[in-house]
């Protein structure tokens, strides 16, 4: 796909790049307004509580946790930061994390309040390495660095595949789009796709098998965290067995049983896109995980419903995830019973449930 026939709009009013010295690591958070939903890209645990304190200072909801890719330097700070604001994580498809709420595919859009970023699916440095673009800046994690480029020696990297990414994606972006990476080790904090072009000393190659051969001589060693962090980056998914323990969890194949029956309202906390893109289960209701607070309090649609109705409440979204923390939220506002698919759409599909397009 030609990145160059999208692009990505909307108006970037709070922009803050937070650094983590012990990693190197830049964070992001964005957001089109004060009082407004945000989101934040590669996130450090240890720096959370700085995030929270920010957020809640410029007044913010942060909606939307993502990596563009796993790390191995540091661990992040995406779980943490689901715990305590219920935001949604988001991974490209690629990733080996556990769970996530949400994963993406090159093309696809991520969407906050008043903000598009477009995935673009930049493998190299890992196999799931994903950039985000903007309409006048690029989030390239470790794809394309400053006056460098990330490592491609571990982690299914790849030199090639890299090159790729950076040659024929990144590079074909207008010369001045902003470049804003994951790390930084000498003190830049921002560069354009014309200033690196020009004077990155890694892409001053001329073909493919250069660029293999520059990536190939470098011998690194492995970073210090690494043997701690990719484990833990592994396994950032909420515990759904929390929200089984309480009895609200209900198995894909049980839930098959119990589609069509009536005393049963069937809700999809999924994004627009998402149902699109991956279909939905027959007769659910459409109510984004966004809109869900206002949904399941005493005066909300859901809430009325439900009380109206006598029906059940059975969540679902694609992992389980949203889904188990919806579960959660609305026994909290007094919605006893409300249950959800555990494992979500996707354990819907392995048990050969049916889909609407
Ligand atoms: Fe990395």
């Amino acid at each position: 796909m030609n990145i160059l026939h999208k692009v990505a709009t909307g108006v970037l009013m709070i922009f803050r790049q937070l650094y983590d010295a012990v990693s190197g690591t830049y964070t992001y958070l964005l957001a089109s307004r004060r009082g407004g939903e945000a989101l934040i890209i590669d996130p450090v645990l240890e720096k959370v509580d700085r995030y929270l304190a920010l957020i809640r200072e410029l007044d913010l909801r942060l909606v939307k946790a993502v990596d563009t890719h796993l790390h191995a330097d540091h661990i992040t700070g995406l779980g943490a930061l689901r715990d305590h604001t219920r935001c949604i994580t988001v991974m490209g498809e690629q990733s080996s994390i556990d769970v996530v709420s949400m994963r993406l595919s090159d093309g696809d859009l991520m969407r906050i309040e008043g903000l598009e970023l477009e995935a673009i699916y930049t493998p190299g440095h890992t196999d799931d390495s994903y950039s985000f673009r903007m309409s006048d800046r690029v989030f390239t994690g470790d794809t394309l660095l400053i006056r460098g480029t990330g490592r491609t020696d571990f982690q299914n990297g790849s030199a090639r595949a890299q090159y790729e990414s950076i040659f024929n994606r990144l590079l074909r972006l207008p010369d001045e789009t902003m470049v804003f990476p994951a790390h930084d080790y000498k003190g830049d904090t921002v560069s354009t796709i014309g200033e690196e072009k020009r004077c990155n000393p890694r892409l001053q190659v001329r073909c493919v098998d250069d660029y293999v051969a520059l990536m190939n001589g470098l011998n690194l060693s492995n970073p210090k965290m690494m043997d701690v962090a990719v484990p833990a980056n592994m396994r950032q998914g909420l515990a759904q067995q929390d929200i089984a323990r309480q009895g609200w969890a209900i198995t894909a194949e049980r839930a098959r049983a119990m589609t069509g029956c009536k005393d049963t309202m069937l809700i999809d906390l999924r994004e627009r896109t998402e149902r699109q893109k991956y279909g939905a289960i027959p007769g659910s209701l459409h109510v984004p995980y966004s809109d869900l607070e206002a949904n399941i309090q005493p005066n909300g649609m859901l809430h009325g419903l439900a009380s109206a109705t006598g029906r059940q409440i059975l969540f679902y979204c694609a992992f389980g995830e949203r889904s188990a923390m919806a579960v959660r939220a609305a026994h909290e506002a007094g919605l006893e019973t409300a249950y959800h698919i555990h494992g979500g759409l996707d354990a819907w599909k392995k048990a050969d449930g049916p889909l609407t397009h």
